[in-house]
């Protein structure tokens, strides 16, 4: 079913893509309630770093996403620092660039490959000689093949521009209600009707799972499993530095660890600073459920390959660490439309390690979809039923599934 202005709508989730999707349904007339177990913003937005990135994706679908949302965001953030310009300053919006450097022959082949095919898609992809790295990035290591400078590359705090885009959803009509976790659906032939919560039943014309990591957990509680898992990322934190590290900087390995699939260990450089003059120091990524331990070996082997692109950081005092769960689907791709299985209820997730960047688009795709307008760029490869989604659906990891006596509806 589409909406039609003034129906009711349920965001599952105040991620920043629930408040995304929340924002830019309120602003065209729906009557839209954000439900989440915890509180906004609180879990994998909270735990990741604040990358808008195009640099890392190649030619397709991601990388329209990615340039939609790169286009968006701007504008976003101009409406929102005319509406609620203490919010928005704490966005801390950076379109610093970004610079990805290899290290190795090989990977300088490959990297070369990957711009052209880039550059032939629309995203700029400018070659760093040695005497411009150094410029750009006095501090980075001389011992590179290659390096290229993607100016187009952008930084958020993720939490705050979360808080920012449902501070926004919030003045256009949208109510919050935190500490309320939905159990199960109610249905209605095959239609969903209401969700069951912790809070009592919550009625609605749709429902947008927004549950970031736990979308496969909640869909199945809703009887409509889709695939997504959690993706483990760990990232370090510097103490504040004097200026170090000027763009977002990443090795060209990055780009591969992205695409892979790999259930064991991969890291691979991705260093930038914050506002505040810390570094953050990333990534793994690791594919072990939920479990959220910090493991000495990962934040290790994440420091080693940052000391590679950095040498200079080697004194540097770690302040923290911390990580989250990416959400995972098999084909790299985030799924946002409608759910074939069960009327009411639409998908807005899987965006893995790219989900700050790529919510504001993702927010236009979803309200585009849901209101039956003519969409900006072609959504079929995120729907809902395509293989890598809707089969083989595993059970849930972590047997957060409806508790025995609740089945689902
Ligand atoms: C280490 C790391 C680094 C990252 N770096 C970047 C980066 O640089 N750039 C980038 O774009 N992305 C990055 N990401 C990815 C990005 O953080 C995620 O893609 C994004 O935060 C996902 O947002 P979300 O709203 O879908 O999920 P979440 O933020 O997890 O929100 C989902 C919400 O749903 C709620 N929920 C779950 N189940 C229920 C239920 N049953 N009932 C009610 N509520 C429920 C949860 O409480 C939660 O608040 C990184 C991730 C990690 C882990």
């Amino acid at each position: 079913m589409k909406g039609t202005l003034g129906s009711r709508v349920v965001v599952l989730g105040a991620g920043i893509i629930g408040a995304a999707c929340a924002r830019e349904l309120a602003l065209v007339g729906f009557d839209v309630l954000v439900v989440d177990r915890g509180g906004a913003g609180g879990a994998t937005t909270a735990h990741g770093e604040g990358n808008v990135l195009v640099s890392d994706k190649g030619p397709g679908p991601e990388l329209e996403l990615a340039l939609l949302s790169r286009r968006l965001w701007p504008e976003t953030l101009a409406a929102l620092a005319e509406r609620h310009p203490h919010t928005a300053r704490a966005v801390e919006w950076d379109a610093k660039g970004g610079i990805v450097i290899a290290t190795t022959d090989a990977g300088a082949r490959a990297l070369s490959r990957f711009a052209a095919a880039q550059r032939a898609a629309g995203v700029r992809a400018d070659v760093l000689d040695p005497g411009a790295l150094a410029a750009a990035e006095p501090f980075a290591t001389r011992d590179h093949a290659a390096a290229l400078h993607y100016p187009e590359d952008a930084q958020v705090q993720p939490a705050a521009a979360a808080t920012a885009l449902l501070t926004d959803a919030l003045a256009a009509g949208a109510e919050l209600r935190t500490g309320c976790e939905v159990l199960g659906a109610v249905t209605r032939g095959a239609r969903l009707t209401a969700v069951r919560t912790t809070t009592g039943p919550v009625e609605a014309d749709l429902f947008v799972n927004a549950a970031g990591p736990w979308a496969g957990v909640l869909a199945a509680r809703l009887g409509a499993p889709v695939d997504v898992r959690p993706r483990r990322g760990d990232v370090l934190v510097t103490a504040p530095l004097p200026p170090t590290v000027f763009h977002k900087v990443y090795d060209a390995d990055y780009v591969g660890a992205v695409g892979s699939s790999a259930e064991a260990l991969q890291t691979s450089a991705v260093v930038e600073a914050t506002r505040g003059g810390s570094v953050l120091l990333g990534s793994s990524r690791r594919r072990v459920g939920f479990d959220d331990r910090l493991r000495p070996a990962v934040l290790a082997a994440v420091a080693a390959k940052a000391l590679r692109l950095f040498p200079t950081l080697a004194g540097a005092v770690v302040m923290r660490a911390y990580g989250g769960f990416r959400p995972y689907v098999p084909d790299h791709l985030p799924i946002i439309g409608a759910d074939p299985r069960l009327a009411g209820l639409w998908h807005a997730g899987g965006h893995e390690g790219a989900g700050i960047g790529l919510s504001v688009g993702t927010a236009r795709l979803l309200r585009d979809l849901v209101s039956g307008r003519p969409t900006e760029i072609d959504a079929t490869a995120f729907r809902v039923d395509r293989p890598a989604v809707l089969g083989p659906v595993r059970r849930p990891p972590d047997g957060m599934l409806d508790a025995p006596g609740e089945g689902v509806e």
